[in-house]
């Protein structure tokens, strides 16, 4: 039998965006990695989106959003203030200086190079995700800094593990780090029900950290 490698797929080349929205009553963004053109004539750009994610529920009512593209300069603070909390809890968008595109959603002021709105033609339900199917109503280059791809953030942006310390030697990790995130669980071993307090990731996506 055909022997299925999921680190495979680890190897796909990823960018990573900020999807905007708009609920009617506050602005909201999202961390997403999944952005695609589809296809040049016309133009169409498809988006998939996780159910639980609050955008997810806007896009669907609305029919619109922005795709931010960010650049290489983006802190981790951006991915902390739009990819580790949710809309439904907290207004991402106050004390941030932004613009609007035409279609009213929100442009970000600083680390993207480009922008895109997108107007939903069809949705395709995954299960656990949403894919949207979308025509270009807007877009523009901002700048010609390089994109950020989820390689460069995993190198870079995402906080390492502290040094190791001169601890007594044992065979047991010192802890567990989550591979989307960073953050770093102090102990062994990791709970199986345990869930990344800062991006919601679960147990599964952590690795040993010695
Ligand atoms: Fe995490």
């Amino acid at each position: 039998m055909a022997n299925i490698d999921n680190k495979a797929l680890y190897n796909i080349g990823y960018g990573l965006y900020v999807i905007t929205s708009n609920d009617g009553v506050k602005h909201n963004g999202m961390i997403c990695n999944t952005v695609i053109q589809l296809t040049g004539t016309p133009l169409t750009v498809g988006v998939t989106i996780n159910k639980s994610n609050y955008t997810c529920d806007i896009v669907q009512s609305t029919g619109i959003m922005n795709v931010n593209l960010l650049t290489e300069s983006a802190p981790f603070s951006i991915f902390e203030k739009y990819g580790f909390s949710s809309g439904r809890d907290v207004n991402k968008f106050e004390n941030t200086v932004y613009t609007l595109s035409e279609n009213g959603l929100t442009v970000l002021n600083e680390y993207i190079n480009s922008y895109m709105s997108l107007k939903v033609k069809q949705s395709i339900d995954l299960g656990t995700h949403v894919m949207f199917i979308c025509d270009v109503t807007e877009a523009e280059v901002i700048n010609n800094d390089p994109s950020m791809t989820y390689a460069y953030y995993h190198k870079n942006v995402k906080p390492k593990p502290a040094a190791k310390t001169a601890a007594p030697s044992s065979d047991a990790p010192r802890g567990y780090m989550c591979k989307i995130c960073g953050y770093v669980y102090e102990g062994h071993p990791l709970p199986e029900d345990f869930v990344c307090p800062l991006c919601k990731h679960p147990a599964s996506d952590f690795e040993p950290v010695e």
